[in-house]
């Protein structure tokens, strides 16, 4: 595991610690979410919710992930056989990929990438196969997914919203997606974490409800974006009884289970009535729509943000070829810190010069963080 190094954004946090920089770069909200969902936490510690939960998540949590599914998407769960706690999405993942990719299975993945996917499939002794989501628009192409498929594809990881880029997959790009995983019989794990938030008039659909993808997908989500919760590190993943059972018997000797109080908070959170979970996506949409314009005047070459925490950006218009060095030399520079995209690349050719800016922070941080960059670069 060494030669994935220190995380990028550990690296970009500290660098944004040292020059006292707004902090752009992790993906990590600074405002609360609904208060009634900490008061279910705190109630939970009070009714002395304090040891081991069930290591498949308590009942509750897992009947308001059923409720939630079936309300937002029609999507019908058993809660005792079809769902699973996990400490976040990122045990999620690394639970699934590990049950489900044997030694030399190949995981085709759509890059760029969150970063902990690759570091998952080589714990997994997987190869990871990119699938290059190109800037502007970052929309899957069918050609090169079939393209990319052979005799050892194992699964497809679909991110939607995807983390980096900002993007939201069109219900055409899914059934491109589902048409090829079931052509090549592959499994699917889809990471949906940022499923509530979606901006435009735009909404999630989760590829577990296309027609014939329910038995070979598992889908992953957490609460940590929606509800500005990423400290609890509450997750789950859902679907037909024999993945969500291979992947829970890796998750036991994880964590066997994890955050017993906050499963009760979230609970409480998932099963919130539809305004609560539109205010937090429409606060959120104007944040992104405070820091936007001020990019565009500052030169940046912008990409569409559709949905989730970010906005991809080009550097290249301001005279830089390498993304690593306009993030190192930003914080000194601008007061701001953001992360580059390279580390999202397998091999990052054409692609050097993309930065990934977050909008999880409160309109007046997003106001003088918009300033700061106008007057280093505008
Ligand atoms: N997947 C994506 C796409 C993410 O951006 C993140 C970061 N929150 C995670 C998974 C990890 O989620 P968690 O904090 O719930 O482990
Ligand atoms: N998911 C968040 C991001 O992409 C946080 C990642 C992390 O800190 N590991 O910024």
């Amino acid at each position: 595991m060494t030669k994935f190094g220190t995380a990028i954004f550990t690296e970009m946090t500290l660098l944004a610690q040292e020059h006292e920089a707004i902090n752009l770069g992790q993906g990590a909200p600074d405002t609360e979410g609904p208060a009634v969902i900490h008061e279910a936490a705190i109630e939970a510690i009070r009714r002395g919710k304090n040891q081991y939960a069930p290591d498949r998540g308590t009942l509750v949590l897992r009947e308001a992930i059923a409720q939630h599914q079936r309300h937002h998407y029609g999507i019908e769960l058993d809660p005792e056989t079809q769902i699973q706690a996990s400490a976040g999405a990122t045990e999620a993942l690394c639970a699934s990929i590990m049950s489900l990719c044997e030694p030399g299975d190949e995981v085709i993945v759509l890059e760029p990438y969150f970063d902990v996917y690759p570091a998952i499939i080589e714990l997994a002794q997987g190869k990871l196969v990119p699938l290059r989501l190109n800037a502007p628009d970052y929309e899957v192409d069918e050609a090169k997914l079939c393209a990319a498929v052979t005799e050892r594809t194992k699964l497809i990881l679909v991110n939607t919203p995807h983390n980096p880029t900002g993007h939201l997959m069109t219900r055409d790009e899914l059934e491109a997606i589902a048409r090829v995983a079931i052509e090549y019989d592959l499994t699917v794990i889809t990471d949906e974490v940022y499923e509530h938030l979606t901006f435009d008039g735009r909404e999630h659909t989760p590829i577990a409800s296309l027609p014939g993808m329910f038995e070979r997908t598992l889908t992953i989500s957490s609460s940590g974006k929606t509800f500005s919760t990423t400290g609890w590190k509450i997750g789950w993943f859902s679907g037909p009884e024999h993945l969500v059972e291979a992947a829970g018997l890796v998750k036991q000797y994880l964590t066997f289970s994890n955050g017993h109080p906050f499963q009760y908070g979230i609970a409480r959170g998932l099963t919130l009535p539809d305004a609560e979970f539109h205010a937090i996506r429409d606060r959120l949409r104007q944040q992104r729509d405070l820091l936007v314009p001020s990019l565009e005047r500052a030169g940046f070459g912008i990409m569409a943000a559709d949905a989730g925490y970010f906005v991809s950006v080009d550097v290249a218009p301001l005279g830089y070829t390498d993304s690593y060095e306009f993030c190192r030399e930003l914080p000194a520079k601008a007061g701001v810190a953001a992360i580059p995209m390279i580390p999202f690349y397998t091999d990052a050719s054409g692609a050097e010069s993309l930065v990934r800016f977050a909008f999880c922070k409160r309109p007046e941080v997003m106001i003088e963080a918009g300033k700061r960059l106008e007057k280093a670069f505008g």
